[in-house]
């Protein structure tokens, strides 16, 4: 309290009204919501549900772990809904308690399970969904998942007036409103571990290695897996040409160098590494390539400590959030502090990626 109020306020200087005024006002309203919070809290919610849904990713658990370990230390009733909005429509509600999340920290997946669900873009589908929420007494529900998660919360309260919080719980750090989402972090350390092997032959062979990691959408793990792995190229999606770039590049930089690396997300204009490979091979037919496609095991693997501590911190505030009277957000960590965003301003996507960033990939890779 004394950070808000201010030591030099108390201290320092003689308080000024412009100053003082609005630091009361702060304060009294911060009293007065936690006053409220606590008194009528107990009376209007009492059950949540938790699910982990869209495409899993490590940090997921973690998440799940803290928000079933919130919910019962601030005397909720919890349910787990196995398989996303499947298993809402389907009625699929596991009760959970403390000891159900025991032990799983540290595993990657989701022991919720996940899914892609067809039927929940349907009116139906979601009409069903809500008829099983009032069915269990949900009154919040905590949604871990990506931006298709987000919109399917946002669709189903065109009909259901439950409030969704959300949890970023995908790999590829997509989404406005934090800085990391759940399972970025281990995903590049997967890429990049994957990438020193494969540097390894590559270096041995005076080879030029194209690895094409996820991002349909966004190429952040492209970008970051590729700075970290000191790739000489990195292609990615929101970037339209870039792959002209990098050919006039080799051209010029034909030197001796063991070993390249270039790094392509999924999703790029020119096609993936198999396109891009062939391209080089066209322009460079004296170049050895090589193509490696890293697929499904970027997705897997235990968290990183860091993507624990984010999964953790943001699956409290969700609670947190719920029982604040929050709708409809998504928990976000931006400068290391929480942060919440409306799911309509989460989906958005992102803008290209900070033109610093690809300029110091190129320098970098001399
Ligand atoms: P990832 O980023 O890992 O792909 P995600 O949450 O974006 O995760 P999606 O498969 O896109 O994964 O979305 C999860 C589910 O949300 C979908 O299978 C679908 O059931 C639901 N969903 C997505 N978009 C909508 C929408 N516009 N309306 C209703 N439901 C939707």
């Amino acid at each position: 309290m004394t950070s808000e109020i201010g030591f030099d306020f108390l201290f320092l200087r003689p308080p000024s009204p412009s100053h003082i005024y609005p630091t009361i006002r702060k304060f009294v309203q911060s009293v007065i919501t936690r006053f409220v919070t606590f008194v009528f809290r107990p009376t209007f919610m009492k059950t949540i549900a938790v699910l982990t849904s869209g495409g899993d990713s490590p940090g997921m658990n973690a998440c799940l772990r803290a928000v079933v370990r919130t919910a019962i230390h601030e005397g909720l009733n919890v349910y787990g809904v196995r398989y996303g909005y499947d298993g809402l429509m389907n009625g699929d509600f596991l009760k959970m308690d403390a000891r159900s999340v025991a032990n799983i920290i540290h595993r990657g997946g989701t022991i919720l399970k996940t899914a892609r669900s067809k039927k929940f873009l349907t009116l139906e589908g979601r009409q069903q969904a809500k008829e099983q929420l009032e069915k269990f007494g949900i009154e919040g529900v905590v949604a871990i998942g990506g931006d298709g998660t987000f919109r399917g919360a946002v669709a189903l309260s065109e009909i259901c007036t439950i409030p969704f919080v959300g949890c970023p719980g995908t790999i590829d750090n997509d989404l406005v409103g934090t800085d990391f989402t759940i399972g970025y972090d281990t995903a590049i350390n997967t890429v990049i571990e994957a990438v020193d092997k494969i540097r390894d032959t590559a270096e041995s062979h005076n080879r030029l290695f194209i690895v094409e990691v996820m991002g349909r959408d966004a190429g952040l793990i492209a970008l970051y897996s590729g700075i970290g792995s000191g790739a000489e190229g990195i292609l990615i999606p929101e970037t339209k040409n870039d792959l002209e770039v990098l050919l006039a590049r080799l051209g010029e930089r034909q030197r001796e160098k063991h070993s390249r690396i270039i790094i392509v997300a999924e999703g790029d204009e020119a096609g993936g590494a198999f396109a891009v490979e062939k391209a080089v091979k066209e322009k460079f037919p004296e170049f050895d390539i090589r193509v490696s496609i890293l697929g499904h095991i970027q997705r897997g693997g235990s968290p990183t400590c860091m993507e624990r501590v984010n999964a953790s911190r943001m699956g409290y505030a969700a609670v947190g959030a719920l029982l604040s009277g929050k709708s409809h957000v998504m928990i976000g960590i931006v400068d290391r502090k929480i942060k919440f965003t409306p799911f309509k301003d989460a989906i958005k996507h992102l803008e290209e990626p900070d033109p610093l960033l690809m300029k110091m990939v190129d320098i970098l890779a001399r």
